[in-house]
């Protein structure tokens, strides 16, 4: 033991010659080096609060919340936990609430640690504070991306930061940076989308929301962030949650890597790991992903997260370890710092101490880990004050944070279709609210809003608009007939829908002059998510199409969390608006899109499918090149989407000229300016997100993508008003990873494009 305790402060001090040792470093070394295994391995244990709680039943609705003393005492004290997860009975708590317990909690943990290490506290507050009652429920990812708004992106980001200290929580398990290009999947809408880069500096802008573009997250304001799910989790083969993915290692860096290696590179403190199997291999048993990529390649130096259960996962449902303790062996060797447990702790504990005993973990490893949990600690500035006070707060749930929600809604909500300008609706029409969207706060805002599966909203929902309730207030209550045609069943599985006045629906449509339809989802995540049918509903279907054979108008609304398949009767609508899932202003922002006082803007921030054996992403549709080359056009199911990535309309028009780049000819390493000439040419002020994209005509290793975004920007034009817009590409923005998993830059020609114009340049030695 001694020996390995010199070798401990060698490494140390070899470090320390190599890089500059912070005063933290020396903190955390004075520290490590006075602890014992088992008070470390606690520091690397994360259970839920439910197991410190008195009478806390995970899916019962036991109220009050309470802690147990005997239960704390085993764990802080004798087990020298360090991180605790969760909200008790998987609701939201007022911030007085969250302050009492984890107050207790720290109270209790600095009086049985002998160290006086204060614990950590971590919980999903993904789109807002979640978590707590009362706090600004911002749109959901999905909504975030189409909005192609950084700028609102970061400010709600430092608004949840600010939220989530209010309710005494340091710790985010956001943002997703999963590509979430598969409409089949659960959590697409947890993602900004399909893009590699739209990912990559939207994830960005939202971890400098949450810690601050220096990272100094021990401000009072500021809270650690944390990316997931380390690697390809939205990639499953099957569409389904937590079943096995195939990925080669060109498309895993291509693709998957770039958004999580942007963020790495920004600063951000923290890391969750995916919770499936990538080609055989759980990832959480991956030490080639875990430590070779992620940690040596990456150079991450913060603390690496396992998702919800998952070391035992790898004994009990993944069958890679033959026991709880060989699981614990795997995942921690791999490069695991923190086990999210979060029940049986005891097993996690006892079985890594003895694995240390018996030198099948090495302490190094073990002091890897703990280091890199404790510089988080003294980063969030605990050690010093591990509470915030709500009173500290008086910004919480304010109108100005409200004020940023609905602005983010009021720019990610897409115009996709607008037959005739049936669009923007006049105010003194007589319309019918329908479907089963129409009246819930509880779709708006999508799973992860007061509870796990959002099934809770309503509770919480008084002070906010629903759709309907927004269009009356924008026309008048007198105005607006509402019947439901099609509920969502109550209290049954996501999808269980029932006819809701079907007729009486049809009836009112015949004395409206136009009738808002609004269709989607229920709300879900996860496992519970699982989907077996892209189509929109049957009887979602049929009351759309009765509808529109009443021969009135009809403008659809979608919201849901994923694009469900509507070519079975989109012709028929005269207009579609998709809202994704907005929050609790996106019932406000709508109208005000439907009734023109706000004019859209938002863009799709993946490809809206028209069949659900066509989900192909707009980086590999067959180009028209390769089409004509074939003498085909009939390939329908290859590319013929209902509605395209980066789609979306607007009350004005925008016209494009003079797309110039600054050389025909650019050698290897210099970089590319690019400018294109941008004009309102409509009647209304309008903003219009400026896509520009390249293509590599060829690639003498990996076929090349059709198409990639690289660069973007969102400018407002007045009526006739005109910007040139400037872009600079990089050599990174030529490159793409070869067959060998290297990045190549390869002379050539390619084209840049901006809307319908292109250029090409050639890429000489
Ligand atoms: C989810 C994670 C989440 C964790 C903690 C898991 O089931 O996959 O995204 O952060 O639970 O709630």
């Amino acid at each position: 033991h001694i020996a390995l305790s010199v070798l401990a402060v060698m490494a140390f001090e070899l470090a320390n010659a190599q890089q500059k040792v912070t005063a933290t470093d020396k903190k955390v070394e004075a520290l490590l080096s006075k602890m014992t295994l088992e008070e470390k391995v606690g520091q690397m244990t994360q259970i839920t609060l439910d197991v410190i709680g008195k009478g806390n039943d995970r899916y019962s609705s036991f109220e009050p919340v309470m802690l147990d003393p005997v239960e704390m005492e085993k764990a802080l004290g004798k087990y020298h936990i360090g991180s605790v997860l969760n909200t008790a009975n998987n609701r939201a708590l007022t911030t007085k609430k969250w302050f009492e317990i984890i107050s207790e909690i720290q109270k209790t943990s600095l009086k049985l640690n002998a160290h006086k290490i204060p614990v950590i506290y971590g919980v999903d507050q993904i789109h807002g504070a979640t978590y707590t009652a009362g706090a600004t429920m911002f749109p959901q990812q999905i909504a975030q991306a189409a909005s192609r708004n950084l700028g609102l992106i970061e400010k709600g980001a430092a608004i949840t930061a600010y939220e989530t200290r209010a309710s005494n929580i340091p710790w985010n398990f956001s943002p997703v940076l999963d590509l979430g290009g598969d409409p089949r999947f659960s959590r697409m809408w947890e993602s900004f989308g399909e893009d590699p880069y739209l990912v990559s500096v939207m994830g960005v802008a939202m971890v400098d929301g949450y810690e601050g573009k220096d990272n100094n997250i021990g401000h009072p304001e500021k809270i650690a962030s944390n990316l997931k799910h380390f690697l390809g989790y939205h990639a499953a083969a099957s569409g389904k949650d937590r079943t096995p993915a195939y990925i080669s290692e060109e498309a895993l860096r291509e693709y998957h890597l770039p958004s999580f290696k942007a963020v790495v590179d920004a600063g951000a403190h923290t890391i969750m790991i995916n919770s499936g199997i990538i080609n055989g291999v759980p990832v959480h048993a991956n030490y080639n992903i875990l430590t070779k990529l992620l940690k040596e390649e990456l150079g991450f130096k913060g603390l690496v997260v396992t998702d919800w259960a998952d070391v035992e996962n790898l004994h009990r449902r993944d069958r890679v370890a033959a026991t709880d303790k060989e699981a614990v062996m795997l995942a921690i060797n791999a490069g695991i710092d923190m086990s999210m447990v979060p029940y049986k702790y005891e097993v996690f504990c006892d079985n890594l101490i003895q694995l240390v005993k018996e030198g099948k973990v090495k302490e190094e490893r073990i002091d890897d880990a703990v280091r890199r949990i404790l510089k988080i600690k003294y980063a969030l500035n605990l050690f010093d004050k591990p509470n915030t006070n709500p009173k500290d707060y008086p910004k919480f749930g304010s109108k100005e944070f409200e004020k940023a929600s609905y602005d983010m809604a009021s720019e990610a909500i897409t115009l996709l279709k607008n037959q005739g300008n049936i669009l923007p609706l006049k105010k003194n029409v007589k319309v019918l609210v329908t479907g089963p969207n129409a009246n819930s706060m509880r779709t708006l805002n999508g799973a992860w809003t007061y509870s796990w599966q959002g099934e809770k909203v309503e509770e919480f929902a008084g002070q906010y608009n629903t759709i309907l309730e927004a269009v009356q207030n924008e026309i008048g209550k007198a105005n607006v007939m509402y019947v439901p045609g099609v509920s969502y069943k109550q209290g049954g599985h996501y999808y269980e829908e029932l006819t809701d006045k079907m007729d009486e629906a049809i009836a009112a449509a015949k004395n409206s002059d136009v009738i808002i339809l609004c269709l989607g989802e229920n709300t879900y995540t996860e496992k519970p998510g699982d989907l077996n049918d892209l189509y929109l509903s049957e009887l979602q279907t049929e009351l759309a199409k009765k509808l529109a054979a009443t021969g009135k108008p009809v403008v659809l609304v979608l919201n849901e969390g994923r694009p469900r398949i509507i070519s079975r009767f989109e012709q028929e609508m005269d207009a579609v608006v998709q809202t994704y899932l907005p929050g609790n202003f996106g019932g406000d922002a709508l109208a005000d899109v439907l009734f023109g006082d706000v004019n859209p803007s938002g863009k799709l921030p993946y490809t809206y499918p028209r069949f659900p054996n066509a989900t192909i992403s707009y980086i590999h549709k067959p180009s028209e090149e390769q089409k004509k080359a074939e003498g085909v056009y009939n390939y329908e199911a290859d590319y013929n989407p209902q509605f395209s990535f980066g789609f979306g309309l607007s009350y004005t028009t925008f016209g494009y000229k003079d797309l110039k780049v600054s050389k025909t000819s650019l050698k290897k390493g210099e970089n590319l300016q690019v400018s294109v000439t941008v004009t309102n040419t409509g009647k209304v002020t309008g903003k219009e997100v400026v896509d520009l994209f390249t293509s590599d005509l060829y690639a003498s290793s990996v076929t090349p993508d059709v198409k990639r975004l690289r660069r973007f920007e969102k400018i407002e034009l007045k009526p006739g008003e005109s910007k040139t817009v400037m872009f600079e590409l990089t050599p990174a923005d030529l490159s793409y990873i070869g067959r060998d998993g290297k990045s190549i830059l390869e002379a050539g020609d390619f084209d840049v494009m901006v809307e319908k114009l292109k250029v090409t340049f050639t890429l000489i030695d």
